[in-house]
């Protein structure tokens, strides 16, 4: 049986054939244009193969509300021509299969809560550092959407009085998250490309600590089991034991667990066991959810 999957991303869509579990066989890519141009093209594609149901992980913010009418559209995003639009209705009724739709990032913590960094724990936060930030958040097993759906990327920070750049980006807010610490944060910071930073350059070291702060207050808040940190800007593996030491450091022993110590920590904030496929593997597992659903 087959299962398509939509990674639906601010600047590419992502579409993918697979498998139930997970496992991907095709897979082709479009420029995210407007819907009129694109939303055909992911169908078209998608079409080709006799799936059976349909996940779709997407850029937000969306209305997850079932009970609302305009659930799975987006609603109030930067992109302005896709401000509002009906995704999960739209491909669902050009498919005529069972859709399911969940934030990426949502979607990615699905995928590593079930056959990831995460696998047999009830509970688990994944932050994306890339263009954005995002955090996707499962406690008890299922997927936290609550008044709309958490948006862990703009949760206010306390500035560091070594940035050079204390209010951040955001254009929403003051010193959030993602103002301070998303790859185009940095890179305006300190007027280099991230990826050509050498690890002993200063932002990283602010990095890492802006990324222990959101982790503390994700341990403090809501108590994930694992916390799984992807996206570009992690592929600088040195930033992991620096995260880990300033969140040991900035909650003072105050927590009681076995992750909470030098030892726990190493596995406890970690990168994503799915690597890059995360995403794909999550909105194919929301397929296979939508399908389970309408039997
Ligand atoms: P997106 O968030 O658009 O899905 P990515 O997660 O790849 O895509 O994030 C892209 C951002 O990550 C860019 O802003 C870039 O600065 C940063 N980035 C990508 N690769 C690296 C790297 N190897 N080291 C540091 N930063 C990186
Ligand atoms: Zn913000």
């Amino acid at each position: 049986m087959l299962i398509g999957a939509l990674e639906a991303g601010g600047t590419k869509m992502v579409c993918s054939i697979g498998t139930p579990q997970g496992g991907v066989l095709q897979r082709a890519s479009f420029p995210t244009l407007t819907p009129d141009v694109t939303v055909p093209q992911i169908a078209e594609f998608i079409g080709k193969f006799a799936v059976a149901a349909l996940g779709i992980g997407s850029f937000g913010p969306l209305d997850l509300n079932p009970a609302s009418p305009t659930y799975g559209c987006i609603t109030s995003s930067p992109k302005t021509e896709w401000r509002n639009y009906p995704l999960l209705s739209e491909l669902r009724k050009r498919l005529g299969v069972p859709a399911a739709i969940d934030t990426d990032v949502n979607a990615a913590a699905l995928a590593e809560a079930t056959m990831g960094a995460g696998a047999g724990k009830g509970s688990l936060l994944y932050v994306t550092v890339g263009t954005g930030v995002g955090g996707g958040l499962m406690i008890g097993g299922k997927l936290v959407h609550g008044l709309v759906h958490p948006e862990l990327g703009h949760m206010i920070l306390c500035p560091m009085d070594s940035d050079p750049m204390p209010d951040g980006i955001c254009p929403f807010h003051r010193h959030c998250l993602e103002g301070l610490a998303c790859g185009p944060a940095i890179e305006k910071r300190w007027g280099l490309s991230a990826k050509l930073m050498t690890e002993d350059h200063p932002a990283w070291e602010l990095e890492a600590a802006y990324l222990a702060q959101m982790c503390v207050n994700a341990i403090c808040t809501v108590s994930p089991e694992i916390i799984v940190l992807g996206g570009g800007v992690m592929q600088q593996q040195h930033l992991f034991p620096r995260i880990r030491s300033k969140t040991l450091s900035l909650l003072g022993g105050y927590v009681a667990s076995d992750r909470i110590t030098p030892e726990g920590i190493d596995s406890y904030i970690i990168p994503p066991a799915l690597g890059v496929n995360s995403g794909v593997t999550g909105a194919l597992l929301l397929g296979a959810q939508a399908l389970e659903a309408a039997r």
